[in-house]
């Protein structure tokens, strides 16, 4: 599918006048529209909520544009937590899908009312002995162990990852929790990760509709609620078909009519804890060309780094490039887009085929809208950029500011000469 821009270059040299570059920007009517969508494709189930996956935007203006539509938030840390505090979640709102927690972070997740999902079996004993009485509900997170597949092909390895307890850990951590007095019980998986396919919230409901069924006879427990975790992609290269929200909902509802209705489970709640679908595409990163290099390849230098956007050099990701203004000029020069990091990965782009790019224009990386900013770094004392919002009505406004070098230096008050830092 053609990829396009949702921002136009006078748009996008409005907010630079105002913010400069680079700058993330997110699309407020995208994430409005595409959040019905999602709400509309799951409400055949009473009780279904997303619950927005904090560490992929981790913005309290973002959570609470979910919160329009009764979503809630899933959080693995502190700072999660808070956030979705501040932005007003509570109460089984907050889902603490963590692992390796320290147990203060329980103690808050609990004081806010949060479901609680245990990563593993150890986590019983050390919230005991640490936190205290468990809640009245918990989750437990399942990890089937080998591979994932969706027709013979290898989509994740569920063997190899750190999460989740295995089949017979299930069953004990369940008769553990329910002679410590919990009531309700969800179950929890997340098997593979940016699925550009109809098929997986289906596949992975049926294993975890048949668990929940399976674990409902063994244990004779109260199960009120099977979490699909995330993992639902995007389509990042323009070769890709996206998902469709909407089947993947009915296929969801097969599942559960096939396996849980004859099981007796009709009422359990569906949830998901999607990021990277909720707002991938309705982020972009707008960076300017400010050099050119010719060696043995040609060279764009822009004003952001990998600082700013991570996924490129960390797992080597294809990120789509827009040069706004140019978009139907021919695509017929070869370059490698690169940013300041003295870092050879530090690439947005390989040997791409792009207009022929002068020094100013706007480069518009596409699909930043999660895991985007939210995984910026420091290094070479790079700062962390902006986050714009722009409004369906063609305004825009600050989201987060930039980092400054005083934000950057703000620990160094053990430095004797502190004061120089910031003159
Ligand atoms: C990262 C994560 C998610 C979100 O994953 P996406 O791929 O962004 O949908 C949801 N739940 C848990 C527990 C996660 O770690």
């Amino acid at each position: 599918m053609k990829k396009t821009a949702f921002i136009t270059k006078e748009k996008a040299e409005e907010i630079a006048a105002k913010y400069g570059t680079p700058y993330h920007v997110y699309d407020e009517e995208g994430i409005r529209k595409n959040a019905k969508e999602v709400a509309d494709a799951f409400g055949w189930n009473k009780g279904f909520r997303e619950y927005f996956a904090v560490k992929a935007t981790p913005n309290p203006f973002i959570l609470k544009i979910f919160k329009d539509y009764g979503f809630g938030c899933d959080c693995s840390s502190m700072a999660e937590l808070k956030l979705a505090a501040a932005a007003g979640f509570t109460g089984e709102e907050i889902m603490f899908s963590s692992n390796e927690t320290p147990a203060e972070e329980y103690k808050y997740a609990t004081e806010l009312g949060a479901i609680i999902n245990f990563d593993d079996i150890t986590m019983i004993p050390y919230y005991l002995e640490n936190v205290g009485e468990l809640p009245e509900t918990i989750c437990c997170r399942y990890n089937p162990g080998g591979t994932f597949s969706i027709s013979n092909h290898i989509m994740d390895n569920p063997g190899d990852s750190k999460y989740g307890m295995t089949r017979q850990q299930m069953t004990e951590a369940f008769n553990m929790l329910k002679q410590h007095g919990v009531k309700h019980f969800g179950i929890h998986a997340f098997l593979a990760s940016n699925t550009v396919t109809d098929d997986y919230y289906p596949m992975l409901a049926e294993q975890l509709f048949t668990l929940a069924a399976e674990l409902k006879k063994e244990c004779d427990v109260d199960i009120v609620f099977v979490n699909l975790s995330g993992g639902v992609g995007i389509p990042y290269t323009p070769d890709q078909e996206p998902n469709h929200i909407d089947r993947i909902g009915e296929g969801v509802k097969q599942a559960y009519e096939r396996v849980m209705i004859p099981a007796g489970l009709d009422g359990v709640k569906v949830y998901t804890e999607m990021g990277r679908y909720m707002m991938g595409p309705f982020g972009a990163l707008v960076t300017r060309a400010i050099h050119e290099k010719h060696i043995y390849k040609e060279y764009i230098g822009v004003d952001a780094c990998a600082a700013n956007l991570m996924r490129p050099a960390m797992y080597g990701s294809y990120h789509h490039i827009t040069v706004l203004g140019k978009e139907d000029q021919a695509c017929d020069t070869k370059y490698d887009v690169v940013g300041s990091l003295c870092e050879n990965n530090d690439k947005f782009a390989i040997d791409r085929m792009l207009p022929r790019i002068d020094k100013g224009d706007l480069i518009y990386i596409h699909d930043t809208g999660a895991h985007g900013s939210a995984m910026g770094y420091n290094y070479n004392g790079r700062l962390w950029c902006p986050e714009v919002m722009l409004h369906g009505d063609g305004s825009f406004s600050l989201i987060r500011r930039g980092q400054t070098l005083n934000d950057y230096f703000a620990t160094l008050d053990c430095f004797k000469e502190f004061e120089m830092l910031f003159r």
